[in-house]
């Protein structure tokens, strides 16, 4: 099997899991991972279940596309301006995960209130100003919400991560999720008790030679 095939396969397991999670329902949500001379993407509209390896979609690192394939997830313009702006990143997954885009819905980002924010690479999780779905305006906010982070909120939307390979990007948007779950149930009990700059800053440091 062809490394082109073998990852192609590996982005539709990867959409499968993340409907079979939760994280996204129906056709909402997109991945694309990064290779030479471009990316590959999910097409626009996939449903889950029935995708198959030859719907994913390449796209050169302009964003131009060849005739013969599906078109790319709305969302294209996010996945070639991560890997434009981002060499750290390799795979991009965007998610409208429940709990993570509640908070979006109210444009709250992800305080320091757990030391596991960090993993997100600072000490919290930006939540982008809307804009229309499938814009320009929308990839602009979510670089900016992404400036020294691996993961944003994008406010009315959802949630973007990035990781250095697909199995860490989906890795984070799992973790954001659940983050911003536990941040939901603490809110309902009291406020949440915030951890300070310097003890953030600390665990970000930890989590660079965590596990290497
Ligand atoms: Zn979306």
């Amino acid at each position: 099997m062809s490394d082109e095939r073998g990852l192609r396969l590996r982005i539709v397991q990867a959409s499968r899991r993340l409907s079979g999670l939760g994280l996204n329902s129906g056709r909402s949500g997109n991945l694309s991972v990064r290779v030479d001379g471009g990316f590959i993407v999910t097409p626009s509209g996939a449903a889950y279940e029935t995708l198959h390896p030859d719907d994913l979609v390449y796209l050169t690192s302009s964003g131009d596309y060849g005739g013969g394939q599906a078109r790319p997830s709305s969302e294209w313009r996010i996945h070639r301006d991560v890997y434009a702006h981002r060499p750290d990143a390799h795979a991009v997954v965007h998610t409208h995960s429940p709990f993570a885009t509640t908070l979006a819905c109210v444009g709250r980002k992800i305080p320091p209130f757990h030391y596991e924010v960090a993993f997100a690479g600072g000490p919290d999780i930006r939540c982008a100003p809307y804009a229309t779905f499938g814009t320009q305006e929308l990839s602009d906010h979510a670089m900016a919400a992404l400036d020294g982070r691996k993961a944003c909120l994008l406010a009315n939307h959802g949630v973007l991560a990035l990781g250095d390979s697909l199995e860490g990007a989906l890795g984070l948007a799992e973790k954001v999720e659940n983050l911003a779950r536990v941040y939901w149930q603490a809110l309902q009990v009291g406020e949440p008790v915030l951890l300070d700059e310097v003890e953030m800053a600390r665990v970000v440091e930890k989590f660079l030679t965590y596990g290497k």
